[in-house]
């Protein structure tokens, strides 16, 4: 009994598994309740409408049932019922035959595709993220069903999880290779010392200090760039004239160019209007740009600093360089982090190659635009930036 109960059991469970095998039951519960309905009318309403109708034919038709025995009333009656019983049979059988196709058929259609999307999740929660469903159609065509845009949706899903993990790869990529350096050389230089090969000397200790500040820049940057990203940045904006801006920048600067021997210059039309932006951040990103005007450009070149207003709602600051330029090919990538058109060039200069990220970060929270203009190799570049006016007028 037990065992018999638990077979029983056992087969309720696989059944409730399986979404084909509930759709059939289904069809089958509702194919029941309509032959039961179907035999109960048989049975207890048809012989009261059986000798209705009879009775009323037999009113219209006095002569049709003359000499007919009425006991063969019953007999007829009977008979009426078998053939009502048969044909009951018959249809029960063929809506079961039908209801078996039908969920076979409703099962394919419904149930492979939410297969296919639980094999391929599976796949994905394993780290396949390649993985894709078969989608016939297009979502933004709007030919697809539900189904057809869950599968669509997946697949996006699907590839944004491929593009995170992609970043995250490359991330921790760059990030060992970018410490690679500065580690390498630090080692190097302590190494000489604990061998001999190097002196005790301050020129020495100050080198590797040298080395250890362009780390400690590295992971302050990074830790800056990973803050913005995650939206965590705050900015406390407040109405800045541009005159104070560039004064104070160039007394920053002035000297550093003064003795690289190139020439900083500062343009600002009468007419532009106050900024409403986060002081520190903005004078963060500007320096930025004047440090690689600076680097980028050679003894006996010349730096711009220029502000005007574009339209009613921006201001335009441009900082132009005659310095080494930027190959067309690499304009679209330099704000990309660790980005450097001469790698070699740009570390020996000691940049994080982070620099331009967390300017373009600072401008974005900003609300403004900033991209690079140069007309190639050695002919200087124009680093421009857009940014909102300020709303009190
Ligand atoms: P880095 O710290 O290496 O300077 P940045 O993000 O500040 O990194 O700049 C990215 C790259 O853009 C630099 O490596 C350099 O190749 C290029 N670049 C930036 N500013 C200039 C400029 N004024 N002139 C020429 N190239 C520049």
């Amino acid at each position: 009994m037990k065992a018999k109960h638990g077979i029983l059991a056992r087969i309720w469970r696989a059944l409730q598994r399986r979404l084909g095998a509930k759709l059939f039951l289904s069809y089958l519960a509702i194919i029941l309740v309509g032959s039961l309905t179907l035999w109960w009318a048989t049975q207890w309403v048809a012989p009261a409408a059986f000798e209705r109708h009879m009775g009323a034919m037999m009113r219209a038709m006095p002569g049709m049932m003359r000499g007919m025995d009425p006991s063969h009333m019953g007999n007829f009656f009977e008979s009426f019922r078998g053939a009502m019983n048969e044909a009951l049979l018959w249809a029960t059988g063929l809506s079961v035959l039908t209801a078996a196709v039908v969920s076979w058929f409703v099962t394919r259609q419904v149930v492979a595709p939410i297969q296919a999307l639980s094999q391929a999740s599976q796949r994905i929660a394993q780290g396949h993220y390649d993985e894709r469903v078969a989608v016939s159609g297009d979502l933004d065509e709007g030919v697809l069903d539900e189904l057809g845009e869950l599968a669509w949706n997946f697949n996006r899903m699907a590839a944004q999880l491929a593009q995170v993990e992609e970043a995250r790869r490359q991330w921790l990529a760059d990030l060992s290779h970018e410490m690679r350096t500065p580690l390498a050389s630090i080692r190097a230089y302590v190494e000489g010392l604990i061998d001999g090969v190097l002196p005790s000397e301050p020129q020495v200790f100050a080198q590797i200090l040298d080395e250890v500040r362009r780390l400690q820049r590295f992971v302050d940057d990074l830790r800056e760039v990973s803050r913005m990203e995650a939206g965590a940045l705050q900015l406390h904006r407040e109405e800045i004239p541009p005159q104070e801006l560039i004064e104070s920048l160039v007394r920053r600067f002035q000297p550093a160019y003064q003795e690289k021997g190139v020439d900083l210059h500062t343009e600002i039309a009468p007419e532009t209007p106050a900024l409403w932006v986060d002081r520190e951040r903005l004078l963060q990103v500007l320096s930025n740009l004047l440090d690689n005007a600076l680097r980028y450009t050679p003894s006996g070149g010349r730096v711009t600093l220029r502000m005007a207003p574009e339209g009613e709602k921006w201001v335009r600051i441009e900082v132009q360089d005659t310095g080494v330029g930027i190959p067309p090919e690499h304009l679209p990538h330099i704000f990309k982090r660790f980005y450097r058109v001469e790698p070699s060039r740009s570390r020996a200069h000691g940049g994080s190659g982070l620099g331009l990220t967390i300017a373009r970060l600072l401008v974005e929270a900003h609300g403004g635009q900033i991209w690079a203009e140069s007309p190639g190799k050695n002919r200087g570049s124009t680093f421009i930036i857009r940014l909102p006016v300020s709303k009190k007028k």
